[in-house]
This record gives C-alpha cells, sequence and structure tokens, in this order.
C-alpha cells in the first residue's frame, strides 16, 4: 500500500490562535482563542480512551472518495492498527471521519473513529461510533462499534487525526453566533490558507457544536448500484438531516494542498442521544455556539492514494 509523508508547517501554538482568532471574528459574533493545557478527554462527555490529543502529531488521509463513487471498490478495506504502523505512531490515537467498514458491518456507514491503536505496551481500545440510515424509517441509528465488531476495520476513505494522546498544550477555541458564510471548520481552515499560503498547516482535534442544530449526512446503507458521476448525482443518494447540539466532533483538516490530492476537510460528529453522521454547516447561526480543541500536525500521509480522480463528492 502506498504511503506518502510530507512535513506541514508548525507554527507555535501562541501564533496560531492569534492568527485563529482574527479569521474567526470575521465569521463569528464572538470568537475566543488562546492556549490551554487539553481538558482530560477520558471524561465526559468525550469518554476517549486516551487524555489528550499531544505528542508526535500527524495527519493521515487514506484512500478517497474515487473508491467510494462512480461505484465502490470493495478491495479498499483499511486496518487502523496497520495504519498507525504506517506513519511510524504504533500505538496512536487516532480520531477523525471516514466510511464505516463494511467488510464487518455489512452495509455502509459513516464512520467516526476513536482508537488508541496496538503497540508493544498496550492492547488496543476501540471507541469509534457509526452511524446508518435506519431502514425501518430513513432516520439516524448510532451505535458504539464496539457492540458489533472487536475489529480496528475501516474502508474506502478516512482522514485522521493521529498523536500519542498525551495531555498538553492545545488551541481552545470559543465562537458563538455565526455573522458569515462560512461553516466553523471551512473559517478556522481558509483563515490559515490567507495567512499561511503554500506552506500547508494541518490541524485535528475535537469541538463540541454546544448550542443549535446542523445540517448532516448519512451515506445509504447499500452503495449506489448506479454509477455517482456528479454532485447533484451524489446529494440525490446522500441521505440528509438536521441534527441537534450537543454534538461531539472530529475534525481533520489542512489548509492547503501539497499536490497529493487531498480532501482538505472532514468532520464526523457523535452525540449521546442517538445522532451522528458527516458535519456540513450549522443552520441556526443566531444562536450555534462551538467549543473546541485543537492541535497542529507536524507530518501528513498519504495512504493509497487513488490514481484515477475526480472532483465530486466531497463537500
Ligand atoms: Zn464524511
Amino acid at each position: 500500500m502506498a504511503c506518502a509523508e510530507f512535513s506541514l508547517h508548525v507554527p507555535s501554538l501562541e501564533e496560531l490562535a492569534e492568527v485563529l482568532q482574527k479569521g474567526l471574528k470575521e465569521n463569528f459574533a464572538a470568537a475566543q482563542v488562546s492556549v490551554v493545557d487539553c481538558p482530560d478527554l477520558t471524561k465526559e462527555p468525550f469518554a476517549f480512551p486516551v487524555k489528550g490529543i499531544c505528542g508526535k502529531t500527524r495527519i493521515a488521509e487514506v484512500g478517497g472518495v474515487p473508491y467510494l463513487m462512480p461505484l465502490v471498490n470493495r478491495t479498499k478495506v483499511y486496518d487502523l492498527n496497520e495504519i498507525s504502523r504506517k506513519i511510524k505512531l504504533p500505538g496512536a490515537f487516532i480520531l477523525g471521519a471516514g466510511a464505516g467498514p463494511f467488510q464487518t458491518l455489512g452495509f455502509n456507514s459513516e464512520f467516526m473513529p476513536i482508537v488508541q491503536t496496538e503497540s508493544e505496551h498496550s492492547h488496543p481500545v476501540n471507541g469509534s461510533y457509526f452511524a446508518r440510515v435506519n431502514p425501518a424509517d430513513g432516520g439516524c441509528l448510532l451505535e458504539k462499534y464496539s457492540q458489533r465488531g472487536h475489529d480496528f476495520g475501516c474502508a474506502l476513505l478516512a482522514n485522521l487525526f493521529a498523536s500519542e494522546g498525551q495531555p498538553g498544550k492545545v488551541i481552545e477555541v470559543q465562537v458563538k453566533r455565526r455573522t458569515g458564510q462560512l461553516n466553523f471548520v471551512t473559517c478556522m481552515r481558509q483563515t490559515l490558507e490567507k495567512h499561511y499560503g503554500n506552506k500547508p498547516v494541518g490541524m485535528g482535534g475535537t469541538f463540541i457544536v454546544q448550542k443549535g442544530k446542523v445540517k448532516a449526512h448519512i451515506m445509504p446503507a447499500e452503495f449506489s448500484s448506479c454509477p455517482l458521476t456528479s454532485d447533484e448525482a451524489v446529494n440525490h443518494w446522500l441521505h440528509f438531516y438536521e441534527m441537534t447540539a450537543p454534538l461531539l466532533c472530529l475534525p481533520v483538516f489542512v489548509s492547503k494542498d501539497p499536490g497529493l490530492d487531498l480532501r482538505l476537510e472532514h468532520t464526523h460528529f457523535f452525540s449521546h442521544h442517538g445522532e451522528g453522521g458527516h458535519y456540513h454547516y450549522d443552520t441556526t447561526p443566531d444562536l450555534v455556539e462551538y467549543l473546541g480543541y485543537f492541535s497542529p500536525a507536524q507530518l501528513l500521509y498519504r495512504i493509497d492514494q487513488p490514481k484515477e480522480t475526480h472532483l465530486f463528492g466531497r463537500d
């Protein structure tokens, strides 16, 4: 499996906080960005298997949308323990957004990886969630993956943020009331792109939609049998929802593609009230509130990059 490594630009946390604060203020009525100690992520509402998102930070993009459409490529299945070795960080804590492991579940789904991978010193822990379309009524069904499988699979495409899972300094971002057109993640990403230009900066972590609602999608349980060849066809195939705070999101983004055919941002979320999926944007700008913790990635890995590519289905 091909794997390319790229060194990202890593500004200091203080500089990043200053840059992000300026950009977010253009899109939100209130924005406060600071450098803080990462809150203990083993505690509620996160309940992750590790305390933080610090130490040897990496972003990995695995596969891509071309393996999902026009038609699915069922050979594209992956294992997060193997990915942790590919990115030279066995034992990594991995979070992010991808397609659920259809190879074990038997159907297609949205995947929210939250995994401490295996190492010489520790057993792997799979705290992932997946969301699927309820076959009975078209609603959302969110489940913990560990209730279904004991493997560490994922499939087709994944945008992952990996670290040693250590406590440490992170960037805290708190914004309220959206006044601009950009969603929370796009605003942060474009702010970095504007400031750092051709030097790609990558970030990942977690944020909570504390108030308001978001537009989300979930892929159907069955892959499309007719080829999907445009955004219009993809949107007709997907199921769209409005989901309600509090929502726990797993963002991964890179400010600029250094030529690796990246999906520049991808955010999935879960909740403790049965909702989860792929984040598009909030639908309640007047009352939305976000609180997040982010860490810049040092390295970027492009794993099993599709040779034939296209630009639809990436929103
Ligand atoms: Zn997605």
